[in-house]
């Protein structure tokens, strides 16, 4: 397939790259391709609410549906239509655990209601989706990390979190072959609390469940001023405002924010991108990977895959500087690699149907000392943000926690506890350090077959 090709499929990147700054139009994404959800009307009133929520993100719109469902007055604003962000790029994977438990230590109560939380919520976006009738494609079908060498540490791993209560397997090559129709991986640990789902559609399912519980929610209206009045805050919109007695902000990296601007220098903005090819026939699906189970790769993680309900593999990762755009070369990698695993896939023809780009703020998988976040900015206004690589399965779960603590007036019992903001030195260095060097470097032992 050519660039030409491909172009004609996604749209030549603009003069200044929509592809680098991750603001292709959300509609590039797969998650979106079959589907127009309500679209949200604009704020055009001065409204006063207990609670307003910025940001129909997976976060904001979990924080607003468990707001309402406690009874508190909330309204929910996004600058463009719920998930038209991260949530409804990202990779699809739903990861029930977290990378690394030290953060835990400075956590309140050594992180202990952090992970209670966590066990207790190991099923939460399959749940909710149960709960609230949403229909998300999503899949309970486990997420399962392999590698191509025994690996001592992903067995610590999963032995520590099944000690904690976490349902994971590890399994050997007998095991993997069935699951994955192939010999290449000798060893994986399979999380069955993990899975795959839509996030645009869980998010817009999540903000229809907040409506249906009472949540006001409006769509095209950024936040451009959240000014004190009296004992309240009011936030101003192009054509309306919100006076409330609490502000969260859900805006993941608030990245040209007005208000507040030093949020966005609390994390590690990284770019990714995301591609699916068109669908597959079921024979092949069948071979590749008839349980659809949610994918990643220990240690590299270059082709992390899904497979959605239509039969296409969805996958993502991080791209080189100045290769945002080029759809071809990043699919290019991925047909090799799954040809390398699959090597029955041969010469069948398999389309790219769509590529894309976001944002993510913080990438977990890497910079794994980096848990989200709950900020006081001031009195009365909130943040809950920095979800890296774990928001699907962290931003429900996290904003169904916040909205327990402010219903109850107690915000400092937030498992994540509640910080003031901290700028982070050098945020663009990760970056640089990850599209320049580490990923051109794992990239090219790919290429070699070394990972
Ligand atoms: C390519 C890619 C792959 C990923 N893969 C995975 C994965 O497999 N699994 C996983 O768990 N996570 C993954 N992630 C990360 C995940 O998508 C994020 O952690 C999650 O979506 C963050 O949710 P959020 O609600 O904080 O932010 P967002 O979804 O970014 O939502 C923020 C919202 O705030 C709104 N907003 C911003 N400023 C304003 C303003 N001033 N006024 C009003 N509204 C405003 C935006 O319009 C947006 O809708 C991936 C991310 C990317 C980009």
């Amino acid at each position: 397939m050519t660039q030409q090709h491909i172009e004609a499929v996604c749209g030549r990147p603009a003069a200044a790259d929509p592809y680098e700054t991750g603001s292709v139009p959300v509609e590039r994404s797969v998650w979106s391709l079959d589907h127009t959800p309500p679209a949200y009307r604009r704020l055009d009133a001065d409204l006063e609410a207990d609670i307003v929520v910025v940001g129909a993100g997976v976060v904001g719109a979990s924080l607003s549906l468990h707001l309402a469902e406690q009874g508190v007055d909330t309204v929910l604003i996004d600058a463009a239509q719920p998930a038209d962000a991260a949530s409804g790029r990202n990779a699809g994977h739903v990861q029930p655990y977290l990378l690394s438990l030290e953060p835990l230590e400075a956590l309140p109560g050594k992180g202990r209601p952090l992970l209670d939380c966590l066990i207790e919520n190991r099923n939460i976006v399959f749940d909710l989706c149960a709960r609230h009738a949403i229909d998300a494609d999503q899949v309970h079908s486990g997420l399962l990390e392999v590698a191509r060498k025994k690996s001592p540490e992903l067995e610590t791993k999963a032995q520590r979190w099944a000690a904690l209560g976490l349902e994971v397997e590890i399994l050997g090559p007998e095991r993997l072959r069935p699951l994955l129709g192939t010999e290449r991986y000798v060893s994986g640990t399979l999380w069955r609390n993990g899975g795959c789902v839509n996030p645009f559609l869980f998010t817009n399912g999540m903000v229809g469940a907040a409506i249906d519980q009472g949540a006001r929610v409006y769509g095209d209206s950024p936040a451009l001023a959240c000014e004190r009045h009296g004992g309240r805050w009011k936030l101003r919109t192009a054509s309306g405002s919100v006076l409330a007695d609490r502000v969260v902000l859900c805006t993941n990296g608030h990245v040209g924010a007005g208000f507040h601007p030093q949020l966005a220098r609390t994390q590690f903005p990284l770019l990714a991108c995301g591609l699916a090819t068109r669908p597959l026939p079921q024979a092949l699906l069948e071979l590749i990977n008839p349980t659809r189970v949610a994918l990643s790769q220990h240690p590299a993680g270059l082709y992390p895959m899904v497979v959605d309900g239509k039969g296409r593999l969805i996958t993502a990762t991080i791209p080189g500087v100045g290769r945002a755009h080029r759809s071809d070369i990043h699919f290019r990698y991925f047909l090799r690699h799954l040809r390398r695993v699959h090597p029955e896939v041969g010469n069948l023809r398999i389309e790219l149907e769509t590529y894309w780009t976001g944002m993510t703020h913080n990438s977990s998988a890497v910079y794994e000392r980096a848990y989200p976040k709950f900020y006081r900015v001031e009195e009365g206004v909130f943040a809950l943000m920095n979800f890296g690589s774990w928001g699907n399965q962290l931003g429900p779960m996290m904003g169904m926690d916040v909205a327990r603590a402010l219903a109850a007036d107690r915000p400092d019992n937030a498992v994540l506890g509640c910080e003031r903001p901290a700028e982070v030195r050098f945020p663009g260095l990760f970056s640089t350090k990850l599209r320049r060097f580490l990923i051109p470097a794992a990239r090219l032992a790919d290429r070699f077959d070394l990972v």
